[in-house]
């Protein structure tokens, strides 16, 4: 992959138009972590350069947002470009330690965290018991089951009130493998991409519904390119919420009180699969929606994933930040469209007091006419 890219990357003109579009120029006010340096950072790497400390700062300060890629004229992949960086990185054994653990946690205990599997079905509702076989299939995500079950918790509260017929694979649940993916790990993304696939068609499911964005792209773009053609199709939970609400089979009450929402494109969700409306359309139903200066395909990066939390929390907190008082000075709640996001902007310290934020499926629960 590498030599492709580096010739990719050697179009790279340094028009600096990508600059100013990083989250973590945005954060920093720095240049050297906008995504121009990072760029010029791969092509000294795969020209056989030795990189300084800032070079390899930014190469691990990029969530592979793609908030780039559009305002490149040469139309060069950034991402792509940066994650063949990265896979580079690791031959020369230059990959910071934490990397390898979060790698290691998933390719060896299926989570970023290293959760012991009963962790997973925590989300469970009171009496309820996944089937072996159903037509939808379930699947939360690390950040949902493992570190805000409630979420996921929610999420199966609605879809029993709408009369689906789903399963979940609780302690069997693996991790999607987006943070090897993220960092050039390709053989070992290839072998999740197989476990997974048999696993969820195992189920007999023919719709694979995810409650991370992250997992949505991976299962649904990634995966195919990885393995095969998965015998389901993959559809992200506001998709489906949006679908439930326009059939009938969920209703919302009139709230008391149009409360104002802003709600916080996930960075996968809308650049890489182009979902904008659907959360967008139920969100109104419940609350007043107002939009992010930055929304739309132009969101704003929350600044967590790809390891960038672990490795810089400062400058990912202060993205975090950057939200959270937009959204306060605005007066909103945060709806979110991905539980990283959620367990990210909502960690911030309390005394901040910045205002309650929800997923989807939280909103549409506490609205729902019984
Ligand atoms: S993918 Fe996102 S974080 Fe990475 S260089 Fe591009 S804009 Fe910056
Ligand atoms: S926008 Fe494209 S050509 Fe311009 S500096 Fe960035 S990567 Fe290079």
């Amino acid at each position: 992959m590498t030599g492709n890219i580096a010739e990719i990357a050697s179009a790279c003109t340094l028009c600096g138009a990508c600059v100013e579009v990083c989250p973590f120029f945005k954060a920093t006010d720095n240049p050297k972590y906008g995504a121009m340096a990072k760029v010029e950072a791969a092509i000294a790497l795969f020209g056989g350069r030795d990189l300084s400390d800032e070079d390899l700062k930014t190469l691990y300060l990029c969530t592979r947002c793609d908030g780039c890629h559009a305002s490149c004229p040469m139309d060069i992949p950034i991402s792509v470009v940066i994650q063949a960086a990265r896979a580079e990185l690791r031959k020369r054994e230059l990959v910071p330690e934490k990397y390898n653990t979060i790698a290691e946690a998933i390719i060896k205990a299926g989570s970023p965290m290293a959760a012991p599997p009963e962790k997973r079905i925590a989300p469970l509702p009171e009496g309820f018991r996944p089937p072996d076989k159903a037509r939808y299939l379930y699947v939360p995500g690390c950040w949902s089951s493992i570190r805000l079950p409630e979420t996921a918790r929610a999420t199966m509260e609605v879809l029993i009130k709408a009369g689906v017929d789903f399963t979940t694979l609780g302690e069997r649940e693996w991790c999607c493998g987006l943070f090897v993916i993220d960092t050039g790990m390709m053989e070992e993304a290839k072998k999740l991409a197989e476990k997974n696939t048999l696993l969820f068609e195992s189920t007999g499911a023919r719709t694979v519904v995810t409650e991370c964005p992250s997992c949505y792209d991976v299962f649904k773009n990634v995966y195919p390119t990885l393995f095969r053609k998965p015998g389901y199709e993959v559809v992200h939970i506001t998709e489906l919420l949006d679908q439930l609400i326009s059939e009938g089979k969920i209703s919302l009450k009139e709230p008391e009180k149009r409360k104002k929402v802003i709600y916080k494109d996930p960075c996968p969700l809308v650049r890489r699969c182009g979902i904008a409306q659907p959360p967008r359309k139920v969100f109104s139903q419940i609350g007043e929606l107002i939009e992010y200066k930055e929304s739309g395909k132009d969101a704003l990066c929350c600044g967590a994933p790809a390891g960038v939390k672990s490795l810089y929390p400062d400058i990912a907190n202060r993205l975090a930040e950057m939200l959270m008082e937009e959204a306060k000075k605005k007066d909103a709640e945060v709806g979110v469209g991905c539980v990283f996001c959620m367990y990210h902007m909502g960690g911030l310290p309390k005394e901040a007091g910045y205002p309650p934020i929800k997923t989807l499926s939280q909103a549409v629960l506490e609205n729902l006419k019984s």
